[in-house]
């Protein structure tokens, strides 16, 4: 189905067509028909299927911007999933007099009050620093109409329920409620049927919430070899942007000050930065200024980068949902992607539930380990290293190389 098929305002099908966006996704096929209508919706669903314009369009229709009131409520976990999703709808937006707006911790409140005194319709927000406004100065929320709660599991997961009951709660005239979730643990089911009436619940099937153009690669190494099979693979390999993952701090520290003697084009991230850091970091990786991002799980959770062409668990992942958010950072929108995980003989265990609970079809790069029947019978070996040195020959000297 194509955006064009909706009777959609020319200036919101004009930006739609300059982003690119002219079929739907599914779940934006699935859900934007219900949020025009006003009902109230259950989406599960993750970042990259083409939620964020699910919502974001049909409320950029919605919002009457001749009307100077906040009309459109969002709640996201973290500041960067709120930047996010503010550019999406400021794209959506553009032809439009709609104005979208951010808040979220570490920026000066002053003038993000100034901002919202002046002229706001959609209002994007980390629950915490919502708070802080509700608390301290009198944000009105008479005329919103839509609230929206998107990533409802992570803002559980970190400890933000009661913060979103009590926004929650602050809504006490007739609104549209839409609750997005990657999972829908016991707790989200709570509070949707605290919060949602009748809502039309839409779900994507696993093979359309996983892109198929994500390979999963496995590398089998010893554990003192990690440093060295990583630096390997990233001279060997052909990487345009890749995510590499630790599992602490601690990790991306150690890992960033080995790693920057030897490439280029390489930084940190993780949630000890200061926001201006973070925010800065997170801008030059998505305009493709930095090349390698050494992340904790905090650069995992849904957030989109278009052209990471690898995700590297140079740590094992802690869960196979945390493996499932890391490898979700590549292959994205059909685009293809690798997944590349360093196994050690201590995690053989927690490999083998992984390839069974995400029934995972493993790439094994050299050696592989021997595994219960089960675990490796969809296995396939990678093409050998002779390939990737004749890749690395023919590619151009650049980024990549070690110095
Ligand atoms: P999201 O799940 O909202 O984070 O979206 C994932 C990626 O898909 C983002 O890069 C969007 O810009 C892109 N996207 C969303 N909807 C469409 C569409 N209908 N056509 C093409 N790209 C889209």
């Amino acid at each position: 189905m194509r955006f064009s098929e909706f009777s959609l305002q020319p200036q919101i099908l004009q930006a739609l067509r300059e982003m690119g966006y002219e079929e739907l996704t599914p779940i934006q096929e699935k859900a934007i028909p219900h949020v025009l209508a006003g009902q109230d919706l259950l989406g599960v669903a993750e970042t990259g299927s083409g939620k964020t314009g699910a919502c974001g369009v049909p409320l950029v229709q919605m919002v009457d911007p001749t009307l100077n009131a906040l009309q459109a409520l969002i709640l996201v976990p973290t500041r960067e999933l709120a930047q996010q999703y503010v550019a999406e709808l400021a794209e959506i937006a553009r032809y439009t007099d709609v104005v979208p707006f951010a808040v979220f911790g570490g920026f000066d409140m002053a003038i993000q009050r100034a901002k919202l005194r002046d002229r706001v319709h959609i209002l994007v927000a980390t629950p915490g620093r919502l708070i802080d406004y509700l608390w301290n100065h009198a944000l009105p929320f008479s005329h919103i109409r839509t609230m929206v709660l998107d990533e409802a599991d992570e803002m559980l997961k970190m400890g933000f329920i009661e913060n979103v009951d009590f926004i929650l709660s602050c809504l006490l005239h007739d609104h549209q409620t839409l609750l997005f979730s990657a999972t829908m643990p016991n707790a989200v089911g709570q509070l949707a049927r605290s919060y949602l009436k009748d809502p039309v619940r839409v779900e994507l099937n696993k093979e359309q919430i996983a892109p198929a153009s994500l390979a999963h690669h496995f590398k089998y190494i010893a554990r003192r070899d990690r440093l060295k099979a990583l630096v390997t693979y990233l001279r060997e390999e052909t990487i345009s942007q890749a995510i590499i993952f630790c599992n602490s701090r601690e990790g991306v520290g150690r890992l960033i000050q080995a790693l920057k003697q030897m490439f280029q084009s390489v930084e940190l991230i993780h949630g000890g930065l200061e926001q201006p850091q973070r925010t800065s970091v997170y801008n030059r990786f998505r305009d493709r200024s930095i090349r390698l991002l050494v992340a904790t799980d905090v650069a995992a959770r849904g957030l989109d980068f278009t052209h990471v062409s690898h995700v590297i668990n140079y740590e094992f992942p802690q869960s196979e949902e945390v493996y499932t958010h890391r490898s979700g950072r590549t292959g994205r929108m059909g685009r293809s992607g690798v997944a590349m995980t360093f196994v050690a003989d201590r995690e053989l265990n927690a490999l083998q539930r992984l390839l069974r609970v995400n029934r995972i079809d493993p790439v094994w790069h050299d050696r592989v380990p021997s595994l219960g029947r089960e675990a490796r019978r969809p296995g396939r070996k990678a093409p050998g290293r002779r390939a990737g040195r004749r890749r690395r020959r023919s590619r151009s000297s650049g980024t990549d190389s070690a110095h």
